[in-house]
This record gives C-alpha cells, structure tokens and sequence, in this order.
C-alpha cells in the first residue's frame, strides 16, 4: 500500500504536487503531524487524492458521506471541507488514538461539527445504519482490506441511486495483477475488483490516482 500516485515516474509524481493541487494548510499541518508515525503514515491518504474527491462531492452536491476507515482524519476533513454548512459525514474506525488526531484537526478546522466519528467494527456500524434506513450520497471504503467484499456489499445498500461509492487502494501497489502475490488483503481486493466489474447493477470507472479508487455508480 502507498500514500502517494505509485504508478508515477518519481519527477513527474513531484510535478504533479506542485501544479495540480492546492493543499489547505491545515491539510498539510496533518499530512506532516501523519509523517511522523513512521510505521503508519503510509496508510494516510494522498495528498493529490483529497481534491479529486473534493471535486467529486461538490459536482454532485452531496451532502450525506460515510466514510470507513479514517485513522488521523485527512480523507474525512478533505470532505467535511468541500461539504455544504449542512453536510454531514459518518466516520468509521476501531481506533481511538488515531482519531483523537483527527478530532483536534476537525476541531481547528472549523468542521467537527459535520462529522460524527463511531468507534466501532465498521460492519456493525454498517448495520446500525441499515436498520435505521440511512442513505448517503457518497461512500468512502477506506477500511481493513480483508472486509472490503462485505463493506461493498453493506455500501450498495446503503448509498442512494445515484450516488457513488469509492473504494480505496483497489491496485494496492501493483500486487493484484502480481500472480506471486497471494496474500489475503491481494486476494480480497481481486475479489472485490472482479465482484465489481460483474456487477450490471452499477457504473464503474478504476482511476489510476494515488494506489487507484474504483468510482462505482449505483444506477
Ligand atoms: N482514510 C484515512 C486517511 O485519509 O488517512 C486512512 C484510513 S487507514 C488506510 C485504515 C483505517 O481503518 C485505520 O485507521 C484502522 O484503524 C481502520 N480499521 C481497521 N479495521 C477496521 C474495522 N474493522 N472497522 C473500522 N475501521 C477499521
Ligand atoms: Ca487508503
């Protein structure tokens, strides 16, 4: 797994953060605070990736996001930013340490307010939300990779017709099309991408940016 466009030439990677984003600073503030959780860093999502999604939400005017898997809360404050006044986001994950990060920069950012964090197996979150008939706009499956199939199959139920789901890390660093990689999370996210482009019930596009995000449109 990588933070950064992995597929990218090194100078071309770094050309691309110099001219094609504008990190807000209190995003960068982050990013560097992330840096130095040398053995977890990795897992913070790219820097590039934040405004694509940005641009996502606010094309489709959403308002109502879940979001699996935030550790110190870069995705989910890159959203809560691009979101209306009124927006509003579900943040998933089983760690409170991590969160706690993120919960001082929401705070300092001025959108706490827009996100409620449940800390709690991200599948009994799912169903919490199920049973309570919730629907979102977009969904975020930035989770363990191991539950990806589940957490899909939980999202197309709870995301609107309409709405979009991006999963995260679907080329995990090139291992999926590696026939030596057998691992679980490899295997899992094959499964998942196979499971996906199966599936006549959506619209797909898998965009190449950071370690790849499958965009999957619930018709
Ligand atoms: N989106 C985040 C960001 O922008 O920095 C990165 C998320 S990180 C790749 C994956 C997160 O999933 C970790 O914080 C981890 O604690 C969380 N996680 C792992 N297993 C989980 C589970 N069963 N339910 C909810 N969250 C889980
Ligand atoms: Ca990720």
């Amino acid at each position: 797994m990588s933070n950064k466009t992995s597929f990218l030439a090194d100078d071309l990677h770094q050309y691309m953060l110099q001219h094609g984003l504008r990190e807000p600073d209190i995003l960068c503030q982050l990013r560097k605070e992330t840096a130095t959780m040398t053995n977890f860093a990795r897992m913070q999502t790219a820097p590039e990736q934040a405004p694509f999604m940005q641009m996502l939400l606010r094309l489709m005017g959403a308002k109502r996001v879940l979001e699996l898997g935030t550790f110190t809360g870069y995705s989910a404050l890159a959203m809560a930013l691009a979101l209306p006044e009124d927006g509003q986001i579900i943040a998933c994950d089983i760690n409170r340490d991590w969160t706690a990060i993120a919960q001082r920069y929401w705070q300092q950012a001025g959108v706490a307010h827009k996100i409620d964090l449940r800390i709690a197996p991200a599948l009994e979150t799912l169903a919490l939300l199920r049973e309570q008939q919730q629907q979102f706009d977009f969904i975020f499956i930035d989770a363990d990779k191991d539950n990806y199939p589940n957490y899909y199959d939980a999202a197309y139920e709870l995301v609107r017709p309409g709405g979009v789901i991006a999963i995260d890390n679907v080329l995990w660093g090139g291992a999926v099309a590696d026939t030596s990689i057998n691992d679980n999370p490899t295997r899992k996210i094959r499964a998942l991408n196979e499971k996906i482009r199966q599936d006549t019930r959506v619209e797909i596009s898998l965009v190449p940016i950071a370690d790849g995000i499958f965009l999957v449109r619930k018709c």
